[in-house]
């Protein structure tokens, strides 16, 4: 062996072994030093966030009789491609089409798409089967309320209708995940079509979130929606409880100029807003990073400009106790007020000056 051969593995073994003194010694410690940050700073904004008082455009009555009917055992969890499924996306366009909004589907309201069978590392963490199966019955709901400026491109309103159905016997309802986040898509539908944006609105059902965003993928796989034409998507996921009563709101690290929107929606909204959740590990250590924790990340993905809205997993999470009675109703009316005035706030802000 030549003597630069023997220097070069010389300088590879010293390489590897500084690189596991590095990965044992010093990484768990910045890991834990960018955790603590983290923690501190959520809570620095948590304490900067004052509420202010409630409000009520939407009809709150409205929002619980939609969520309790979506979440009712008659659903059946609505699992992709099952009868409380098919049963909850024919109700959905019929109440997009008593509102007024316009069929945007690639078949009236509905967008059919296959749900492929895959593996999914969530639900194996979760000591659940890994495969998903496969759904041939899956559509997304889609209803568009045009703007008042025909040149604007639509911001797009998400919530996914789906959740796990029935395991072995017993009932996933999903109340918070995610009948909250569709009944306030619907409150919101009947509130901007009486007064209406600037901006068209896009309303999106979707279906296929859990395990693989597939809805959400579904839109943009076959050219339903083309990135380009879009304003902004809001994503609505988990709306109606929290012990602390705080709304995340995730997007900001990604679009810094969403920062000072925020701030101005706290000023009129009743629960607290902490924007977070969307720092890369790098500069969060071990606090979750949630720009694709749901449908908004198939969004970020394609560069459209997102926000997510939801609260912070709770005790019930994907559990068969997520059930509409653990709903706060004042708590869910309010984080519901709230997207309503960011819509507005972004409504604005998008608008040619
Ligand atoms: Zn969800």
């Amino acid at each position: 062996m030549s003597v630069a051969k023997r220097l070069c593995l010389a300088v590879a073994a010293l390489c590897v072994i500084a690189a596991i003194l590095l990965y044992t010694l010093a990484w768990p410690a910045w890991q834990q030093q960018l955790t603590e940050r983290e923690s501190i700073r959520l809570a620095q904004l948590q304490a900067a966030a004052i509420p202010a008082a409630p409000q009520q455009r939407l009809n709150h009555q409205q929002l619980l009789a939609d969520l309790n009917w979506l979440a009712h055992p008659e659903r059946q969890g609505r699992k992709p491609g099952t009868p409380g499924s098919i049963e909850a996306r024919a109700w959905l366009a019929q109440q997009f089409a008593d509102i007024g909004l316009q069929p945007a589907g690639s078949d009236g309201y509905l967008q059919p798409f296959t749900v492929r069978q895959h593996f999914s590392l969530s639900r194996w963490l979760r000591g659940k089967t890994a495969t998903v199966p496969a759904a041939e019955n899956a559509a997304n709901v889609l209803g568009l309320l045009p703007g008042l400026n025909p040149n604007l491109k639509p911001i797009v309103l998400t919530a996914h209708y789906d959740h796990l159905g029935m395991e072995n016997g017993e009932l996933f309802a999903g109340a918070d995940d995610n009948a909250s986040g569709v009944a306030t898509l619907l409150g919101l539908a009947r509130y901007f079509s009486e007064h209406p944006l600037a901006h068209p609105l896009l309303f999106v059902a979707l279906d296929a979130e859990e395990g693989g965003l597939q809805g959400a993928v579904a839109l943009f796989k076959y050219k339903l929606l083309k990135p380009e034409q879009l304003a902004f998507n809001v994503n609505m996921d988990m709306l109606s409880r929290d012990t602390n009563q705080l709304l995340f709101a995730v997007g900001s690290y990604q679009r810094p100029w969403l920062t000072p929107l925020l701030q101005n929606l706290q000023q009129q909204s009743a629960v607290k807003i902490i924007a977070g959740h969307d720092r890369p590990w790098y500069r969060a250590g071990n606090t979750q990073d949630w720009t694709l924790s749901s449908d908004h990340g198939i969004f970020y993905q394609q560069q459209v400009p997102f926000i997510y809205f939801g609260v912070a997993d709770h005790e019930d999470y994907h559990t068969v106790r997520d059930t509409a009675d653990k709903v706060d109703p004042d708590f869910y009316a309010q984080v519901s007020e709230t997207i309503l005035s960011f819509i507005q706030l972004l409504d604005q802000q998008l608008k040619p000056h």
